[in-house]
């Protein structure tokens, strides 16, 4: 294993064979996930960086056939967030001491071009220390720029899956694979610090297909990859395939994090929902990077990609003291500052 993951971090190239052995091979992940510490201590020390997460909207036009949110869910109960809610939820945590913002949604229709624009120039205005990360699908290469001019300065967009024919298994007709590659070749031209990522166990999803994803993100190089376990949404039409195992969804961790050092990668929601320790488990397989619900509190629950996303607790930006501490349990300190790719 361990020739293998020099190879990796030396940039190197691994067969089919080399891959799958890394991914399902029978050796012990400690040593991996040690490998990818390791790794993530020569660049990063024991920094983690914390993001306030902002739900701006559960509104979307997609239909992607994994999540609680899709357009087709007629039980999602829809909420969208006013320019003031959001300044607010960015009041708050700049208090708390974050120093990023991450505005995520559905694809929500009445989010114009204009508004999102304006939108990112108040909180650039109001906190001009502040990254804001926009993660809203799917959109014109134009609306990109112009939310680019407005100040934001990086963008996530997870691929889902680098396979095209597993892409469409994932998504109806009409949402294509090319269409969301274009998207995150459009984002890095214009500068934006990409974020790209997918689930781990996803229906259909084979080594065949992680594969695939790991030699995307050589490909690519993103800046951010968020990788989490699929969790089955009781309102969609995945509500009854299993979720993402837990070692694979770490394995998965710390091979991005050999395959790219300087990374930030989070250690997810998800991860944190499918076990008590999760997050602390994905720092420790490499992970860098936490990301808090800012969200205000009575909407947080309509905000649901997946069942039993966890809400309350550490997760939570009030839990910031306790978030803290378990960080530092385990090995890690929480940072000010906004965390930059390097
Ligand atoms: N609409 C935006 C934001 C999507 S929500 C976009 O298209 O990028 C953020 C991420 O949640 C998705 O990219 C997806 O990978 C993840 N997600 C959605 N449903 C999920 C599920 N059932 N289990 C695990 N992750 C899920």
């Amino acid at each position: 294993m361990t020739d293998l993951a020099d190879r990796l971090i030396a940039g190197g190239t691994l067969s089919d064979g080399e891959w799958r052995f890394l991914i399902e091979g029978d050796y012990d992940r400690q040593l991996l996930f040690a490998e990818a510490d390791r790794v993530r201590r020569r660049y990063y020390g024991t920094d983690v960086y914390i993001r306030g997460l902002i739900e701006i909207s559960n509104f979307c036009k997609r239909d992607c056939l994994y999540c609680g949110i899709r357009r087709s869910n007629g039980n999602a109960d829809r909420y969208r967030l006013s320019v003031e809610e959001i300044l607010s939820c960015c009041g708050q945590g700049y208090e708390l001491g974050f120093r990023t913002f991450v505005l995520q949604g559905g694809e929500d229709s009445c989010h114009t071009t204009e508004w999102v624009g304006r939108t990112v120039s108040h909180i650039k205005e109001k906190y001009p220390d502040c990254a804001v990360t926009l993660s809203l699908g799917e959109r014109p290469r134009e609306d990109y720029e112009i939310w680019y001019q407005a100040g934001a300065d990086r963008y996530l967009l997870r691929h889902e899956t680098a396979s095209c024919a597993h892409y469409e298994k994932l998504h109806p007709p009409g949402q294509t694979f090319l269409r969301r590659m274009e998207c995150l070749r459009d984002l890095k031209q214009i500068g934006y610090q990409a974020g790209a990522g997918f689930m781990v166990g996803s229906p259909f999803q084979g080594t065949e297909e992680l594969i695939a994803d790991m030699r995307f993100l050589q490909e690519f190089q993103p800046h951010m990859v968020g990788i989490g376990p699929f969790i089955p949404h009781h309102d969609t039409p995945f509500a009854g395939y299993p979720q993402g195992p837990l070692t694979l969804t770490l394995t998965m961790v710390a091979l991005t994090r050999l395959t790219l050092p300087k990374s930030l990668i989070p250690a997810t929601t998800a991860l944190g929902t499918i076990h008590p320790q999760g997050r602390e488990l994905g720092l420790k397989a490499g992970a860098n990077v936490v990301m808090p619900n800012l969200s205000p509190a009575d909407v947080r629950g309509q905000y649901s990609l997946y069942d039993n996303k966890v809400c309350t607790g550490q997760e939570a930006a009030e839990g910031l003291a306790a978030l803290r501490k378990s960080v530092s349990r385990a090995g890690y300190q929480i940072v000010e500052g906004r965390g930059d790719a390097l």
